[in-house]
């Protein structure tokens, strides 16, 4: 098979094929242990989320998503190269299938890359839990 993709890509497609038990999915998981809120890592429910957190009540769901693949507005940048394959592959193929979660049967959350990166995911999963608890 000819090699299509650059070295660079490559290494982007590599890192794609191994993002089960990624650096980003571990980051989350350790947090939750340090925090003792209960959870499994990769459920198997419809839409593959990543985690799932089950502190009481209905379980909630979340979706870790890398700044590239997920095409996230502050960080996404059309490569260079394979333009076509990407466009395809991301803006319209990722895209589409993370529209669908909004029909997903339960609740669920969407973390970035960039805030499990800058620490924000936290905030955003404490909010959560404490609306799931109150609310
Ligand atoms: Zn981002």
């Amino acid at each position: 098979v000819a090699d299509i993709f650059s070295k660079e890509m490559r290494s982007i497609i590599m890192s794609k094929i191994k993002s089960k038990y990624n650096k980003l999915d571990m980051a989350v998981h350790n947090w939750l242990c340090g925090m003792k809120i209960r959870h499994k890592m990769y459920p198997k429910v419809s839409g593959s989320p990543d985690i799932v957190l089950l502190n009481g009540g209905k379980p909630l769901y979340l979706f870790i998503d890398g700044c590239f693949f997920h095409k996230c507005p502050k960080h996404y940048k059309r490569p260079k190269s394979n333009v076509s394959y990407w466009v395809r592959h991301i803006e319209i193929e990722n895209v589409e299938r993370d529209k669908k979660r909004e029909t997903y049967p339960y609740e669920w959350l969407q973390i970035w890359e960039h805030e499990v990166r800058d620490g924000t995911f936290k905030y955003k999963i404490m909010d959560a839990l404490r609306e799931k608890d109150h609310g």
